[in-house]
């Protein structure tokens, strides 16, 4: 086996892959993967391991990567999410075949597993109660002490489980425990509970058990089980790994899967736990794990990312064992450079400002042509409807304007893009002195916006024909925190006093060009200078669609701060 990708994707996982091949281990086969569970909605950091897992499957010939539900606690989980995250991780264009499986498959070969450890007298089972079970566990300075059960017979053992699974005891009567070591100086080694009790109905099993295995105990096994190579997760179970190890070691599993820890992906101005995203959704803060603001899968699709800009994201920040916070200005520029080639150029007026041109006929529109793309002529060309009255952006104009400001001004002239020079010759305001239209000429012999006279001018702006415009709702966004990192321990406050409630405007009637009261749900366009939208997957209806900005086009959030 080789790997066939190209050489930039290298990282300490795929070197250690590489190196496995190279010396034969497990017969040079690479077997990932991707075990969420199901509690929720797929997030940005799930996207990192997403392509870590799928990556490396694809890109190793006869690679593979199962997705495996980790459906072991019956209280959280349900069938909306494992829905939802395979659809998720499609999207994303990944793609595991037959290689579905659930954890929950396997509850009957993990109880046998468990009896075996009994028989192996290394597992027991502990009437302590729970705060008991912490008391004896010790401290991170202080050995804990053996529960006064760890000296069960097997006999005795095999029959109180037994009694568990068969629900003769109550949630939080006793626990089966492995016996490894509680004086250890890792604290997942103190005898780590494998099975609770939980009166509760699954998902999947429904009422078939009342006990349940836990994590740590469920993941190895599955793992071999399913003949995993490599099983990539996060830092945090950097501390777990001696566990993962001892239970393979003590069972007799069909293989031995390698663990190996990565960093996690932290994104600035977001949060990335399930429990948080959670909580927004049912706080109200967001409308759904969907909400363009969101930092879900869900979210960031509705709100215009494309697969392949999040593809692209996770391989530009790379796998490493170093914890550190991206910023999202990096992940906004991988959809502007993806949608920067790939979006089709339209205008729309956000904020109108009416301008007359007094000197073009009463009644008459012409047909002027706009390509689609600066660079790619593939992408062809449109007509634009020009007529006397049209829109231009309000901030496009000024009064009063200071020296750099190149766009319209009294008795300036500026380039109506794909159309005309225009000059301001007229400001029309109301009795309370409100600005109300501007009155303009416009010169014919710049058709296509260029004067035969050489004659230059500095801006060019975008405009809509008032008559032809298709009248849309648009909404802007952003980002849903005010602070780098809402839920960093630093602050004295809670998380959520950092939302951004500023972070959704909607625009009820944006004047765009009428063939875009066409646009498909998903479908992307550049509104020249003003950003990337895409039709809203949710709320637009035929011929009604509704626009989600994506994201502008440069970065302004930290312009934008310096002047508030
Ligand atoms: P959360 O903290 O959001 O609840 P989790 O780790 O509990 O996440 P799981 O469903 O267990 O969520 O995660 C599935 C896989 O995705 C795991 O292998 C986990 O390590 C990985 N993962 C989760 N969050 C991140 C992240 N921020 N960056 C990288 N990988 C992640
Ligand atoms: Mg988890």
């Amino acid at each position: 086996m080789s790997e066939n990708s190209n050489p930039e994707s290298s990282n300490f996982i795929r070197n250690i892959i590489k190196d496995d091949i190279k010396n034969k281990k497990n017969k040079s086969l690479v077997h990932t993967r991707f075990p969420p569970e199901p509690n929720g909605y797929l997030h940005i950091g799930h996207a990192k391991s997403i392509c870590l897992n799928f990556g490396i499957a694809n890109d190793f010939n006869d690679g593979l990567c199962n997705l495996r539900f980790d459906d072991t606690n019956p209280i959280k989980e349900d069938l909306e999410f494992t829905k939802s995250i395979q659809q998720d991780v499609k999207w994303l264009g990944f793609e595991w075949g037959e290689r579905l499986f659930y954890a929950s498959d396997y509850f009957e070969q993990l109880f046998e597993f468990a009896k075996q450890m009994i028989n192996d007298g290394k597992a027991y089972v502990d009437h302590l109660s729970a705060e008991e079970i912490r008391e004896y566990r010790g401290t991170l300075t202080e050995p804990g002490k053996e529960s006064p059960h760890r000296g069960r017979s097997v006999e005795e053992n095999l029959s109180l489980f037994d009694r568990m699974r068969a629900g003769e005891f109550e949630e939080g009567e006793c626990v089966l425990r492995g016996k490894i070591d509680m004086s250890s100086p890792n604290m997942n080694m103190r005898d780590p509970t494998i099975y609770r009790i939980k009166k509760a109905t699954h998902h999947r099993t429904g009422n078939d058990w009342c006990i349940y295995p836990m994590y740590d105990y469920t993941h190895c096994i599955s793992d071999a089980l399913e003949g995993i190579t490599h099983s990539l997760c996060t830092l945090e179970f950097e501390d777990h790994r001696p566990l993962y190890d001892w239970f393979l070691e003590k069972l007799s599993a069909p293989c031995h899967p390698q663990q190996i820890e990565f960093a996690r992906l932290n994104l600035n101005y977001t949060v990335t736990s399930k429990r948080k995203l959670n909580e927004l959704v049912k706080d109200g803060d967001v409308s759904g794990w969907d909400d363009p603001r969101m930092p879900t899968i869900v979210g960031m699709r509705r709100r215009g990312y494309t697969p392949e800009s999040i593809r692209d994201f996770c391989h530009r920040i790379g796998v490493t064992k170093n914890d550190t916070a991206i910023d999202v200005s990096v992940l906004e520029n991988s959809v502007r450079e993806d949608l920067d080639n790939r979006a089709p150029r339209v205008m729309g007026i956000l904020d109108p400002l009416k301008v007359v041109i007094n000197n073009y006929p009463e009644g008459e529109t012409e047909q002027l042509e706009a390509p689609n793309h600066p660079n790619d002529k593939e992408m062809g060309a449109r007509k634009l409807s020009f007529s006397r009255i049209i829109y231009i952006e309000k901030n496009d104009f000024m009064e009063d304007p200071p020296k750099k400001f190149f766009r319209l001004a009294p008795g300036k002239e500026v380039r109506l893009r794909y159309a005309y020079f225009i000059i301001c010759n007229e400001i029309i305001k109301d009795s309370s002195g409100n600005l109300v239209e501007l009155h303009c000429s416009y010169d014919p012999d710049t058709k296509g916006g260029n004067a035969p006279d050489g004659r230059k001018v500095k801006g060019t702006i975008h405009w809509v024909s008032a008559e032809h415009a298709f009248k849309a709702e648009v909404r802007l966004y952003d980002r849903l925190f005010n602070d780098p990192k809402p839920d960093s321990n630093r602050h004295q406050k809670d998380w959520k006093d950092f939302l951004n409630r500023e972070s959704k405007k909607i625009i009820k009637e944006a004047y765009l060009e009428p063939s875009l009261q066409s646009a498909k749900n998903e479908e992307f366009f550049q509104f020249e200078r003003l950003g990337y939208f895409c039709v809203d997957n949710k709320d637009s209806e035929k011929g009604k669609p509704i626009f989600n900005r994506t994201v502008s086009l440069r970065d302004s959030w930290l312009k934008q701060k310096k002047e508030n």
